[in-house]
């Protein structure tokens, strides 16, 4: 979402002028998007200030004036302590608020302090987003329709950093997508923090879901990819299991986080469900779709977790078989009812069973990936690959594959017969060189 957004401050700064540059030496303006999701995240920030400030200096020597702003989670989070620290920052914006960075960049210009927002204003800023969007090269796409949490699980800050969960009239993501559809872009990833909540407002003066749009999106404006992340358990409602057996554009590869396998963690984690509940889901899911790729995320070591807890995660692992994972050790957040909570887990033991986890995921992942060696799939080229001559692009599952091809095939799907597999990528060959979609 923060490529997203970051892409959409862009659009925002495009008529004051503003274009992107190649190096933060030769930027009038710099914005650090920031993301508070665990402290390692947020502290990069700090790290990364530091180093900008240095920047600023050098520009200043060569008489010319930077305009530094920190925007995202950690400035709605920490925008005050972010200033103390950071006393060259001239702007300081939340997530809710970059609709007003040409405000904001010309109150920095007049003022002598910092400029800070990180109110949740009463305005929607995707009603004051500019109606053009530059297209991102490679076919591929982000689009927000959703933000915002409302579930407060224990260990999470994103209700308190991007609010309440509200979700975009459909109408105004059916025109952002057939914009990008205009533009070239061939796969459009629905984005969201519960993406499958999504409840938005429809032109028939209903209320559509996930499953309503995704179906318009395929059927009426022609995108020939759709994905959606990241999807909670609980928002799994039947007629998006369904659309993912009626509608071929939805890509088989599904983000379900889980973050744990025992009921235990799962209740102290606030997250509605069993993990019993879990596979049945997954089960239903892969009835509806029976080359279903999964993902998930994992937490190790939430506060009160056990070793048979964690056992009970490992066996969850074992019994779904994910495709690839995320998966990382608890971390503190400030504010939020686990940070509060007893029952922390020593360091050690969290990376001992983070190792093991990771382990067990690994082999997951290279047997999901050894299967598909052999079959033909089709291929998004979304860039060129590393290698000369080469070309990167994404399979129906998510996988990175690399090709030798033309530069004309980029943001284009074509045929793949999948050969080889490496660590993180496939290769493979062409099996034909036009657009098949
Ligand atoms: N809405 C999504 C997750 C959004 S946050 C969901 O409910 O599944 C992305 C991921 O970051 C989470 O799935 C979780 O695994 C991880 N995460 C969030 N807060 C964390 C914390 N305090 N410590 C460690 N990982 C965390
Ligand atoms: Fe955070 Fe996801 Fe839980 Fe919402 S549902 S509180 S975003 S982990």
């Amino acid at each position: 979402m923060n490529v997203y957004d970051s892409e959409r401050m862009s659009d925002v700064l495009r008529p004051l002028g503003y274009r992107a540059v190649g190096t933060p030496d030769d930027a009038d303006m710099i914005i650090l998007n920031t993301c508070h999701i665990r402290d390692r995240a947020a502290e990069k920030v700090f790290s990364e200030l530091g180093r900008l400030r240095k920047v600023k200096e050098a520009r200043a020597e060569r008489g010319e004036g930077t305009v530094l702003a920190v925007a995202g989670c950690v400035a709605q989070a920490e925008g005050r302590e972010i200033l103390s620290r950071a006393p060259y920052v001239d702007i300081v914006l939340g997530p809710q608020t970059y609709h007003r960075l040409p405000e904001m960049v010309a109150r920095a210009a007049r003022a002598a302090g910092a400029v800070i927002e990180t109110d949740f204003p009463v305005e929607q800023k995707f009603d004051f987003l500019p109606a053009d969007r530059a297209a991102p090269a490679g076919g591929a796409a982000f689009l927000t329709i959703q933000e915002g949490c409302d579930k407060f699980c224990s260990f999470c800050v994103v209700p308190y950093t991007r609010g309440a969960e509200s979700s975009r009239p459909a109408q105004a993501v059916i025109a952002e997508a057939r914009q990008l559809a205009a533009a070239g872009v061939r796969e459009i990833t629905l984005l969201g923090q519960n993406v499958n909540a999504y409840h938005g407002d429809g032109p028939d003066g209903r209320t559509w879901g996930l499953a309503r749009l995704a179906r318009v999106l395929a059927d009426d404006v022609g995108i020939a990819r759709i994905r959606y992340t990241t999807s909670h358990p609980r928002d799994m409602e039947d007629d998006l299991i369904a659309a993912h057996r009626d509608l071929p554009q939805l890509m088989p590869f599904l983000h379900l986080p889980v973050q744990s396998g025992s009921d235990r963690v799962l209740a102290a984690m606030n997250r509605g469900h069993t993990a019993d509940e879990y596979r049945a889901l997954v089960g239903r899911l892969r009835d509806a779709r029976p080359d279903l790729a999964l993902s998930s995320d994992f937490i190790v070591g939430h506060p009160s977790e056990t070793d048979a807890d964690f056992a009970d995660t490992m066996r969850l692992i074992d019994d779904i078989g994910f495709a690839q994972a995320y998966s990382f050790k608890y971390s503190s957040r400030p504010g939020t009812p686990a940070a509060g909570a007893g029952g922390h887990v020593p360091e050690d033991v969290k990376d001992a069973r983070l190792q093991e986890l990771q382990a067990v995921l690994r082999v997951q992942q290279d047997t999901f990936n050894d299967a598909t060696i052999g079959l033909t799939a089709p291929v998004l080229f979304t860039g060129r690959g590393r290698k000369p001559g080469q070309l990167s692009g994404k399979s129906p599952w998510l996988q990175a594959v690399n090709v030798d091809g033309p530069d004309s095939l980029i943001g284009r799907i074509a045929n793949v017969d999948i050969r080889h597999r490496y660590t993180n990528s496939l290769g493979g060959v062409l099996t034909e060189e036009t657009d098949r979609a």
